[in-house]
């Protein structure tokens, strides 16, 4: 199996229908970097910085930060790497960082929500990125982002990030892109103005998914309970597709299951052209989209939907089977 995903590597996921779907991969530490030349992925669809910050006993320094960022940039010699901002709180909490006692973590002070609150450290490492972008392009996410005004304040920090390496006679990025991740259902729904103005936005799948069933992605009781190809869930990510398609939103999918063949294949049949995923499962599923057409499976999927199945799982895995 590895040879045949080896063989398949360099070539592009381009479907049996001709529809080409981007094939990143998630990363967060300096051990994944190998990756981006041995995976077949077409770049960093998303790269945790908290993981830096996890492994560590103490705040990293700026310089150190900027330092690990240029490294992770030279790395990709010019392939598209989108930084998501500290995600933080819930299940991810900084030793050195007074924990907080909430009753709902993953429903409490996290994400963007501390950034903004506590800007000290967004600040810095804002800065960081700026620095070791060095003039060359670069792309910022925003985790947990539920509402406009929130994309809106972490972009006014940008700016001001901007602003201040300018005054200090700091080269700015060729190009600077700033997205938010769609975690939240909220988002989803946020106006017109919000999708016109966002310049890519990317869902968290993990997330998203355990807010919408409200079903807690860490708690073994509940987390296998919904199937993400419920159709519930897959008629909401068409509608997100659609939202970003009125407004030429660029949107792509980066939680666990943009990884899992399966599951890739339909978010790539209701129209998601971009897909973020552990390393490893880039083969697996270029090698499954390679071989499919995603018109014949979309049309699976509306089909259980309208004939009222709860998922559509079965009917996929029927027209699989139905595969030579
Ligand atoms: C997600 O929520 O799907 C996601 C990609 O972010 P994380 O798993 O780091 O919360
Ligand atoms: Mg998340």
């Amino acid at each position: 199996a590895l040879e045949r995903y080896a063989s398949i590597r360099d070539k592009q996921a381009v479907t049996l229908c001709g529809k080409m779907i981007r094939l990143d991969m998630n990363a967060g530490l300096m051990a994944d970097l190998p990756s981006l030349e041995n995976s077949g992925a077409e770049g960093v669809g998303l790269f945790r910085t908290e993981l830096q910050f996890l492994v560590r006993s103490q705040m990293p320094k700026r310089t150190e930060l900027a330092a690990l960022y240029a490294r992770v940039l030279d790395a990709a010699k010019g392939k598209r790497v989108v930084f998501r901002t500290l995600d933080i709180g819930s299940d991810k909490v900084l030793p050195y960082m007074k924990a907080q006692d909430e009753p709902n973590p993953a429903l409490g002070w996290r994400a963007i929500r501390v950034g903004l609150d506590k800007p000290g450290v967004m600040r810095m490492q804002l800065q960081a990125l700026l620095r070791a972008a060095n003039g060359r392009p670069l792309s910022i996410m925003f985790p947990f982002v539920a509402q406009y005004e929130e994309y809106s304040a972490a972009r006014a920090e940008v700016d001001k990030a901007i602003a201040r390496e300018k005054k200090l006679g700091h080269i700015l990025p060729e190009k600077l892109e700033i997205g938010a991740m769609l975690e939240t259902p909220s988002l989803a729904f946020a106006c017109k103005k919000f999708y016109e103005e966002v310049e890519f936005l990317s869902i968290g799948g993990n997330d998203l998914k355990q807010f919408f069933f409200a079903a807690d992605r860490e708690n073994e009781l509940v987390r296998r309970r919904y199937d993400t190809l419920n159709v519930s869930f897959l008629t909401f990510l068409e509608d997100i597709v659609n939202r970003c398609k009125a407004t030429g939103t660029p949107l792509s999918f980066c939680g666990e299951d943009a990884g899992r063949p399966v599951e890739a294949l339909c978010l790539a049949a209701i129209g998601l052209t971009s897909l973020s995923m552990r390393p490893a499962s880039v083969g697996p599923v270029k090698h499954l989209l390679l071989r499919c057409n995603l018109d014949d499976v979309r049309k699976v999927i509306h089909d259980a939907r309208d004939a009222g199945e709860q998922s559509v799982r079965p009917a996929v895995m029927e027209y699989l089977r139905g595969l030579s």
